[in-house]
C-alpha cells in the first residue's frame, strides 16, 4: 500500500510568504530525533490540540517567579504576601483576556474538565441541559443528575441554531436550563456559530457555557461580545502547560451551590456546635470553590500566556495559523487518499486542528509511521468525541471503535482518524 506525497513537509519547511508574521518563541521547537529510516529530523510537534508546548515567555515568567514561591492567601511574610498577589493579579488578567462583564467571577480549576465538572455541581435544582452530540467527551459527559438532551449532529452552523432553537422551544418545563457548546471543535476545528447559539439560549430563558478548550488558544473570547454566560478553558492548551484551567462567568449559580470542594480557603468560619458536630460559614466569591492551596505556577503561567497572546496581537496570531491551515489543506488535497473530516463542509472556517483518513491505511499506523520516519507527531484516535468521530466516519454511532483501537481491515470503514494540529509557536 502506498500514499502518493511530496517530501514531507517536517524535512523540507518552506519559507512562509512575505507578510506572514513569524511565530511565537515556544520550547521544543527544535528538538532532533532519529528516524527509524536512518538520520534524524528536527521534530515537528502538531499535536497543539492534545497539548501546545510552553511559550518561552510562560517558561521565562514561571522560572523568574519559582525562587519566590509561597504559599497563596495562608501567610504574612513576604513570599506569601507575594505569590497571592500573584494569584489574584493573575485573575485580573483572564478577566481581562475574556473580556468579562464587571460581576462576572473567574474561578481557577485544574483544566475545561474540571471546570465544566464545577459547573454541573452548581446546577440548580431541575436545571435541564442541553448539549450537541458532536462536544469533547468533558463537555458531553459531567452532567450526571441533570437531564440531559443530546442534540443531533447539524451539518451547517445554520443547522446547528436552529436545533438548538427547536429543542428549547419543545420544552415543558420552566425549569433553568444551561446550554453547553464548543468554541472551535477539537476534532474539526470548526469554528461554531456561538453568538447564534447564545441569542438562542438566551432567548428561550436558557444559559449558556462555551466550552473555549480549542478556541481560546487561536482566537479572541469575549464573554460580553459572544453574550456567553460562562467560559471554559485550559492552561496547557494555550501554552501554559502547568495545571490550571478556568472557568469564568455568572456568580449567581456558583454562590449558590455547595462548594465544589470543602476544605481550607473555602471556609470563612468553622466551629463546633454543642451537639458536637461542626457549623461551616463558607466563602461566597471564587474561593468558594478554590479550596486547598491553589496551583499559583500554574496561574501565573496561564495570565502569562494570556497576556503573551495579547501582546502579540490576535490580527497577527489569526494571520499566520490561516497561511498554515491553507498551508496543511493544500498539502492535503495533493493526496488523493486522503478525506479530511468536516462537518460544516471542507472549507468551512476553523482554527489549526484538521482530522483526517487515509484510505486504504490503518490511521493509528498512519500516525504512527509519521513519528518514526517523518518526526511528525500528529495524534490518532478519536480525541475523545466518540460519537462525533464516528459520525464523520460515516460508521454506525454505536460501533466500538476507541481511542487508540486497532484500525478497521483494508477496505473497510476507518474506525479512528488522524488529527493533525498549530498554533502560535508553529
Ligand atoms: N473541550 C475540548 C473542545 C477539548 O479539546 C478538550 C481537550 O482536548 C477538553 C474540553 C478537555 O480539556 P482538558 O483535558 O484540559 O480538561
Amino acid at each position: 500500500m502506498s500514499v502518493t506525497t511530496a517530501t514531507p513537509a517536517a524535512t523540507s519547511p518552506a519559507a512562509a510568504p512575505a507578510g506572514v508574521p513569524a511565530p511565537l518563541p515556544v520550547l521544543g521547537r527544535d528538538v532532533t530525533v532519529p528516524l527509524v529510516t536512518g538520520g534524524e529530523v528536527t521534530y515537528a510537534a502538531l499535536d497543539y490540540a492534545a497539548s501546545a508546548p510552553a511559550l518561552q515567555r510562560v517558561w521565562d515568567d514561571v522560572a523568574a517567579y519559582a525562587p519566590y514561591y509561597g504559599s497563596v492567601h495562608r501567610g504574612a511574610g513576604y513570599l506569601s504576601q507575594l505569590s497571592t498577589d500573584l494569584f489574584e493579579n493573575a485573575r485580573l488578567t483572564v478577566a481581562e483576556f475574556l473580556d468579562c462583564r464587571a460581576e462576572d467571577q473567574v474561578v481557577f480549576t485544574r483544566s475545561t474538565t474540571d471546570s465544566l465538572n464545577l459547573l454541573a455541581a452548581a446546577l440548580p435544582a431541575g436545571c435541564e441541559v442541553f448539549v450537541f452530540e458532536t462536544e469533547h467527551h468533558a463537555a458531553l459527559l459531567p452532567w450526571r443528575g441533570a437531564r440531559v438532551t443530546f442534540l443531533d449532529a447539524p451539518r451547517t452552523p445554520y443547522e446547528a441554531v436552529d436545533t438548538l432553537e427547536r429543542a428549547l422551544a419543545a420544552r415543558d418545563t420552566d425549569a433553568p436550563a444551561l446550554v453547553c457548546v464548543t468554541g472551535a471543535s477539537n476534532v474539526t476545528g470548526e469554528l461554531w456559530p456561538v453568538r447564534g447559539l447564545a441569542a438562542a439560549a438566551h432567548a428561550h430563558g436558557a444559559r449558556i457555557v462555551l466550552d473555549a478548550a480549542q478556541l481560546a488558544p487561536h482566537h479572541p473570547v469575549s464573554v460580553q461580545d459572544l453574550d456567553v454566560d460562562w467560559v471554559a478553558f485550559s492552561g496547557h492548551k494555550l501554552y501554559a502547560p502547568f495545571g490550571s484551567g478556568v472557568l469564568a462567568g455568572r456568580a449567581d449559580w456558583l454562590t449558590a451551590a455547595e462548594p465544589y470542594l470543602a476544605g481550607g480557603g473555602a471556609s470563612r468560619r468553622v466551629a463546633r456546635r454543642a451537639d458536637g458536630g461542626v457549623d461551616v460559614e463558607w466563602h461566597e466569591g471564587a474561593a468558594r470553590h478554590e479550596a486547598g492551596s491553589p496551583n499559583v505556577i500554574g496561574v501565573h503561567a496561564l495570565a502569562s500566556a494570556c497576556k503573551a497572546l495579547t501582546e502579540a496581537g490576535w490580527d497577527t496570531l489569526v494571520t499566520r495559523e490561516n497561511h498554515l491551515i491553507d498551508r496543511v489543506r493544500a498539502g492535503l488535497a495533493d493526496v488523493p487518499e486522503v478525506r479530511v473530516l468536516s462537518l460544516f463542509g471542507e472549507d468551512a472556517p476553523r482554527v489549526g486542528v484538521l482530522s483526517f483518513v487515509v484510505e486504504g491505511w490503518n490511521s493509528s499506523h498512519f500516525a504512527a509511521a509519521l513519528s518514526a520516519e517523518y518526526g511528525i507527531g500528529v495524534r490518532d484516535g478519536l480525541f475523545c468525541a466518540h460519537p462525533l468521530v464516528r459520525t464523520l466516519l460515516g460508521g454506525d454511532p454505536e460501533s466500538q471503535g476507541e481511542c487508540g483501537a486497532p484500525e478497521a481491515a483494508p477496505g473497510e470503514k476507518s474506525l479512528n482518524a488522524i488529527r493533525v494540529s498549530f498554533g502560535a509557536g508553529t
